[in-house]
């Protein structure tokens, strides 16, 4: 990562930093298409549309359904065009080809193979270039307000889970309860959910992604809850496993050992720390009590617009954290038939270490 994007932008630098990428890779423009980017960028919260960011302009270009609430939401330096008939055209329309044909990047990353082609139809002189993930890489170090709206997010998360523990009985099924959770995460306010919430119980908390199903909650299970909440667009992600009834001696030494891969992970996750020595110091626990190969996930993920997006903390990231980075920590250690542990937390990366968002208590809690 470049000194730069340490630097966390406020709104009104974002559009600056984008320009400033682009001048650096000799791009006369940048087409934004990936819309938490767009909404990162604008305020734009809309689900469709294109941001064309020039040099000394940046328009975004929706359709009539968004007419008004397009010109409400966007930021200053942002105008907007709507078109009736389709995005391509009107891009074509705001774009200035000029003689020689600009150089202009696409998010290659997330743009369909079928919208490529469109660009190469609506707009011929063109020359269309690759990009990367630029406004990602910017959106992944988060200013003070976006560690706020994460931050109420996560606190809104912990108290449904706290209501939630209060009704959970034997005999309920994972989807019962699944469906209690998303009431309270949305009754705490939350907006859309980030994701379905996963509610696995027994041995079906050793699958990774387990959805809810009619399994009914029984005494010496396993309960496994991952979950969040959205606040401005912002989400959180926490999982806690608890147990129902008193823990086995194997149900606590699980348990054990990623509670200490979690707390070794936050420890080593400050700034200027690489996200391969994140995730080394979450599985390097879990190797030496045994069960290195029971943990067959990266150990967390960056958080923000969008519940999995930049910093990967896995063995195969090339990405070093940087101060502000929001990511989570989640180590776990799955036994096929049996159960599975896992621990998510949310951390944000400093200079003087980690700072953790999420309060709920992680020690074994028997319900
Ligand atoms: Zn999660
Ligand atoms: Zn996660």
């Amino acid at each position: 990562m470049s000194s730069e994007s340490s630097v966390w932008a406020p709104r009104d630098l974002r559009l600056r930093l984008v320009r400033d990428r682009l001048h650096e890779a000799s791009l006369e423009a940048l087409l934004v298409s990936h819309m938490p980017s767009i909404r990162w960028l604008t305020g734009f919260t809309g689900s469709s549309g294109f941001l064309l960011v020039e040099p000394g302009s940046a328009t975004l270009i929706t359709d009539f359904r968004y007419e008004a609430q397009a010109s409400e939401e966007v930021c200053d330096g942002v105008s907007v065009a709507i078109t009736a008939t389709d995005l391509f055209a009107e891009l074509a329309r705001c774009l200035d080809e000029g003689a020689s044909g600009p150089r202009v990047g696409f998010e290659d990353h997330v743009l369909t193979v079928k919208d490529r082609r469109a660009l190469g139809e609506s707009c011929g002189a063109v020359t269309w270039e690759a990009a990367g993930p630029l406004v990602d890489e910017l959106r992944s170090t988060k200013d003070p307000g976006e560690i706020e709206a994460i931050s109420r997010a996560v606190r809104m998360a912990e108290s449904a889970l706290s209501e939630v523990l209060g009704i959970v009985t034997e005999g309920m099924t994972e989807t019962e309860l699944a469906a209690e959770l998303v009431y309270r995460l949305r009754r705490a306010g939350s907006e859309t959910l980030p994701f379905d919430p996963i509610v696995a119980s027994g041995p079906r908390s050793a699958l990774p992604h387990a959805h809810p199903g009619e399994r009914k909650l029984r005494e010496g299970d396993f309960l496994l809850l991952d979950f969040g909440a959205r606040v401005d667009g912002y989400c959180s992600d926490m999982t806690r496993t608890f147990v129902l009834g008193s823990a086995a001696r194997w149900q606590r030494e699980v348990h054990g050992v990623v509670a200490e891969a979690v707390e070794r992970a936050i420890a080593a996750a400050c700034a200027g720390a690489t996200a391969q020595a994140v995730d080394r110091a979450a599985r390097d626990v879990i190797v030496a009590a045994g069960y290195g190969d029971r943990f067959g996930h990266g150990t967390g993920h960056g958080v923000g617009l969008e519940v999995h997006e930049r910093p990967s903390v896995n063995a195969r990231s090339r990405e070093t954290l940087a101060s502000g980075n929001v990511v989570t920590i989640e180590p776990a250690v799955y036994l096929p038939g049996r159960g599975g542990v896992r621990l998510e937390e949310v951390v944000v990366a400093g200079e003087d270490g980690a700072a953790v968002l999420t309060g709920f208590p992680r020690d074994l809690r028997e319900l």
